[in-house]
């Protein structure tokens, strides 16, 4: 896989690792005492050289979830925040889910996971991280408030595209729809969102319209398209910019 690295100010960069298949975003924010690494992608890049190259400071990891395109990278650093409700996940992603993806290079998980547990701060010196947890995607997934940027880092839980909730491991959709609720009581603290995939940035907006979607689903006023995926059978319900993929016996 090739990468590219962006500079998004003088102390955040978002890195992509991509390739015709798969595009993942992973974001390095730096304070004055340490910097963390929000996400590994693949693990198909030279993260450490890249990370090094980026900050003199010592860098800490926090995975957005423990899907294999958000943990890829992890057995490269020495600390790497997970939240425990991921750990079943993790366990999964770490070890055979590979053979989803032939293609790519495996790293063998290691022992440098802190899990944690509840919605902690992080403080990276003078740069106060809020972690929020937001199950939908996966049961564990988190958004990452920069609360002096006022931006939101959202993982899989808000892309501007679909949101995967038929997977393993994946919570209903009325629990997803208390996570947006969740992210939209802190609205006033981001004016930008930067997620996992897809288009980026994105206008906080965009949550609005996934809880809009959750709501007509639960509600019984619409119901997606029936689909099937690498993933299995799932519905698909697109509404305006974002789309909810579902399983029907998992509405609530
Ligand atoms: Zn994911
Ligand atoms: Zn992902």
């Amino acid at each position: 896989m090739d990468y590219k690295v962006e500079a998004i100010d003088e102390h955040t960069w978002m890195i992509e690792e991509y390739d015709e298949a798969v595009s993942c975003y992973m974001y390095l924010l730096e304070g004055s005492e340490k910097a963390l690494l929000i996400d590994t992608g693949m693990g198909q890049i030279p993260l450490g050289e890249i990370v090094e190259g980026l900050t003199k400071l010592p860098v800490e990891v926090l995975n957005t979830h423990a899907h294999i395109d958000h943990i890829g990278g992890n057995s490269l650093f020495e600390k790497v925040y997970l939240h425990e409700k991921e750990r079943e996940v993790y366990r999964l992603h770490s070890g055979g889910f590979h053979n989803y993806f032939p293609q790519y290079a495996y790293h063998a998980a290691r022992d440098n996971i802190i899990w944690y547990t509840g919605e902690p701060e992080m403080d990276l010196g003078g740069r106060c991280l809020q972690i929020l947890l937001t199950p939908g995607h996966s049961e564990g997934s988190v958004c990452i408030l920069d609360k002096e940027r006022k931006w939101l880092f959202s993982g899989d839980t808000c892309c501007k595209a679909a949101v995967l909730l038929a997977l393993d491991f994946s919570e209903t959709v009325a629990v997803y729809r208390q996570s947006l609720q969740k992210l939209l009581e802190y609205k006033d603290d981001y004016v930008l969102t930067w997620p996992g995939h897809h288009s980026v940035p994105v206008v906080p907006e965009i949550i609005e319209q996934f809880r809009d979607a959750a709501d007509l689903l639960l509600a019984g006023k619409e119901r997606g398209e029936n689909q099937k995926t690498q993933f299995g059978e799932s519905l698909l319900f697109r509404y305006k910019d974002i789309m909810i993929d579902y399983r029907e016996d998992r509405l609530r």
